[in-house]
């Protein structure tokens, strides 16, 4: 009877904990991350409405991902496959929508994916909502707006070989944006600058794509290069899921990539709190500046302007993690519950 209770609960919390780690972008893991410390860039005018909204923010980091599952369009809004735009993409992929679709028609850029164009689609309607004042709209696209520009962050959303798998190395893409994040947060210095307005949002979308796309050579090359040191056994584990076999690199394996990688992972994701935190900003200034204070439903308290200050301290510090600060390490201790359940009943 405990027994079995304790399998459903294991299942359960299985089933949960998967849908949680396993995501289309930086992983689910990684928006949340780079969510919460977008909010520490903040200024001061903003940072406390969203400090306290940060559980929702971090929370709803990862609803374009989910949407994809129900709405067909969704999709290409996460990526653009640069290489598909010919020699030089960068240089000829007009910057406007209406530009690139009047060249390529607006079905190649549904196939190729959009975006660039979706972030800025997304930071006009931000910017109306700032200047409507409208507390839920205001949290609805500075969730949607953050997932996207942190997925434009992620160089293997602007290649056609977006997993690897057309250079044999199928599987890159979640060891790239998941797994090294996962294993390696701990590591990694996040502490970012603060939030700088952009005079020019549009310029910026494209230099971040820019900068994504300029890595994808090396990380490909990087892993071929590591792969040298591993046998097909020693890379891969395989597991079973719904009847098919499914390839996934090892931890060895991800230790080693990530050792060759340098910060670059660590790199991407400060930029990308950074910028989430710039193109708030930004649509806030643009949205007329308003008193987000009269948009909290009740006045901020004392405890609350303590233990923000708290964890910006830590976020200076690095000490994010091993304080035990970060919003979506809850479900990794719940992971921790999970492994400690199977062992103890194995
Ligand atoms: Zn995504």
């Amino acid at each position: 009877m405990f027994y079995s209770r304790i399998v459903k609960v294991t299942l359960i919390l299985g089933i949960i904990l998967n849908s949680s780690v396993s995501g289309y972008s930086w992983g689910f893991f990684g928006h949340k991350v780079i969510q919460q410390l977008a909010i520490y860039g903040l200024p001061k005018s903003m940072q406390p409405f969203f400090h306290r909204n940060m559980a929702h923010l971090v929370e709803t980091s990862v609803r374009p991902d989910e949407r994809r599952n129900t709405d067909p369009q969704e999709a290409p809004r996460h990526f653009i496959d640069l290489e598909a735009f010919g020699e030089n993409p960068l240089e000829h992929v007009p910057h406007s929508y209406n530009a690139a679709a009047t060249k390529y028609n607006a079905d190649t850029l549904q196939k190729y994916g959009v975006v660039p164009w979706q972030v800025i689609k997304i930071k006009d309607r931000l910017t109306q909502a700032f200047y409507r004042k409208d507390k839920d709209s205001i949290l609805f696209y500075s969730a949607d707006l953050a997932h996207y520009l942190q997925d434009a962050h992620v160089p293997l959303h602007t290649s056609l070989n977006h997993d690897g798998q057309l250079t044999g190395q199928t599987g890159l893409h979640s060891l790239w944006e998941s797994k090294l994040p996962e294993q390696n947060l701990a590591h990694y210095n996040l502490r970012h600058e603060k939030a700088q307005y952009l005079k020019n949002p549009e310029e910026e979308i494209w230099n971040v794509i820019r900068a994504s796309h300029q890595l994808v050579p090396q990380l490909l090359a990087v892993e071929k290069q590591v792969s040298q040191n591993f046998t097909e056994a020693t890379k891969y584990t395989t597991s079973e899921r719904n009847g098919r076999t499914r390839k996934n690199y090892t931890d060895a394996f991800a230790t080693a990539y990530n050792q060759a990688l340098g910060t670059m992972v660590q790199d991407r994701m400060r930029a990308s709190a950074e910028k989430t935190a710039a193109f708030w900003y930004t649509c806030w200034v643009d949205g007329g500046k308003p008193e987000l204070s009269e948009l909290l439903s009740t006045p901020r308290t004392k405890e609350e302007t303590k233990q923000l200050k708290q964890e910006l301290k830590s976020w200076k510090k690095g000490t994010l993690q091993e304080k035990d600060l970060l919003l979506t390490k809850i479900k990794l201790s719940l992971m921790n519950v999970v492994k400690w359940i199977n062992e103890s009943y194995a």
